[in-house]
């Protein structure tokens, strides 16, 4: 008799050839966005799936609003560009992107009240307040578009509602991927694919060796009615009473940062970056469905406590729950190299450096699969450990990744090259000439002052 656990065979389905290019990137999170706005700027025809209605990933569906990790502590200069600034130079011209100037970074207390409810600081230091830095607050739909925006002045093949399924491979090659659609399954043709699918779905379809582990899981959400500056004025007046009443919020969410609810550039719209869940496993379906039911249990709980207690929530209400489950960690590609938390807490440099984070940089060899040719992988399952993913998955260091995996997979094909062929400094030059910052060169950015200006030019427009 048939037990759940057990496996059926399942009859052989035929696939429609939908479409084909030269380069496939599978996911349109922050990575993939990235990745296929290089791909086809570097003259790649691209095509970019994607299993949602929208771009963006965690950064928009899972309504993670804060751009961050893109400020090198130690160097005190913006260490992700690239598409990722172009992103926010975007978005603050419409007004709904916020950051600090950079004569507020550092550790005036000052600035600390004008932008710790923002959520642009430096949440790894030890310092308290934390200092301020280069970060930006955004608006979700904001993200989504600007993200088709430049999509489509890239020239960018865009297929939404494409749920990938399986890899093609041939002996150790790639040849391109199945995805399921409304219109039953259609293969999508490649010379190079970009896996940027979070979970490494594409890789793992196609054999790459992995890695599975968890992090904590969070149902993000909004609240709107929220009067921002009677909750700040009572923080400010009354300590420790907002201390007492911080404490038992705490413990009705369930689980949260120091800061669970943090200012949007919509006036009354707060975040709120929690409840957070353990022992979800991103990757099961019963337990994707156990955080949302658990989530909005404790979300509808703190809006019936805040009501009633926190100043400035008594007319708070749910604008939204995210519609991504903010999932931080599944499947880590076993790559060419494997990033180490000493790698990343060392700020180790690496002769094949493609992308900077906050104060780390990845090797070109963490994107790259063993065993695959043609498969390059950007974003938060790149090649690492689980402990080095957990402080260097964040959204603006992804966009890098995302950047140099499309640029080398542009490369290798006009190379006619594989993937892990590519010439490395040819890549590294290739990205500081589009705007991105390689991490290849030591010491500051030659061009941080120009920046800074560019950057409060942005916030002005
Ligand atoms: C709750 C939470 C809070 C966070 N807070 C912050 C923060 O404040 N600041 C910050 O910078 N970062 C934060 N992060 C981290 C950051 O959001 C992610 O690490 C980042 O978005 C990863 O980008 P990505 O492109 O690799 O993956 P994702 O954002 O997960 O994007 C993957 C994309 O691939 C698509 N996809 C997945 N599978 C398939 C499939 N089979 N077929 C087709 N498409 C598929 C998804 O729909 C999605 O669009 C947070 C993460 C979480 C979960």
């Amino acid at each position: 008799m048939t037990k759940i656990g057990d496996w059926l065979e399942r009859p052989a389905r035929d696939a429609r050839v939908a479409a084909q290019a030269d380069v496939v990137v599978v996911g349109g999170g922050p990575a993939g966005l990235s990745a296929a706005l290089a791909a086809a700027r570097n003259g790649a025809r691209t095509i970019l799936l994607e299993r949602y209605n929208h771009l963006g990933g965690l950064a928009s569906g899972g309504m993670v609003l804060v751009l961050d990790d893109m400020w090198d502590s130690h160097l005190r200069e913006i260490s992700v560009r690239g598409n990722c600034l172009d992103m926010i130079e975007r978005m603050a011209a419409m007004g709904l992107a916020r950051f600090p100037r950079s004569d507020e970074w550092g550790e005036d207390p000052a600035a600390y009240r004008r932008w710790g409810r923002w959520g642009t600081f430096d949440f790894h230091s030890q310092k308290t307040p934390h200092p301020i830095c280069f970060a930006a607050a955004f608006d979700p739909d904001a993200y989504k578009r600007v993200a088709l925006e430049m999509v489509q002045q890239a020239g960018v093949q865009l297929r939404l509602h494409s749920w990938f399924s399986q890899a093609l491979v041939d002996g150790d090659r790639i040849k391109g991927v199945i995805c399921e659609t409304k219109n039953g399954s259609e293969a999508i043709l490649a010379d190079m694919v970009i896996d940027a699918t979070g979970d490494l779905d594409v890789a793992a379809s196609a054999g790459a060796p992995h890695i599975s582990d968890s992090y904590i899981t969070t149902t993000v959400f909004r609240l709107g009615g929220v009067d921002t500056e009677a909750a700040e004025r009572y923080e400010r007046e009354e300590p420790e009473a907002y201390a007492e009443l911080d404490r038992q919020i705490k413990r009705v969410l369930g689980g949260s940062w120091g800061i669970w609810w943090m200012k949007t550039p919509l006036p009354g719209v707060v975040w709120c970056n929690c409840p957070h869940m353990a022992g979800i496993d991103g990757l099961k379906v019963e337990d994707l469905t156990r955080a949302e039911i658990v989530g909005r249990q404790h979300i509808h709980a703190l809006v019936d406590f805040v009501r009633g207690k926190l100043p400035g929530f008594e007319r708070c209400f749910v604008v939204d729950v995210a519609p991504q489950t903010g999932v931080r960690q599944t499947r880590l590609l076993e790559g060419e190299y494997v990033m180490t938390k000493e790698d990343v807490v060392q700020r180790v440099r690496f002769d094949d450096s493609i992308a900077r984070g906050r104060d780390y940089y990845y090797p070109f060899r963490a994107l790259l699969p063993r065993r695959i040719d043609n498969l390059l992988v950007a974003g938060r399952h790149y090649s690492a450990t689980s402990q080095a993913q957990k402080i260097s998955r964040e959204i603006p260091p992804c966009m890098a990744m995302g950047e140099a995996a499309g640029t080398a997979a542009a490369l290798a094909l006009s190379a006619g090259v594989t993937a892990r062929n590519v010439d490395v400094r040819a890549l590294q030059k290739t990205l500081r000439a589009q705007g991105a910052d390689p991490g290849d060169q030591t010491g500051r950015n030659a061009d941080v002052p120009a920046l800074a200006a560019y950057v409060r030019q942005a916030e002005t427009a």
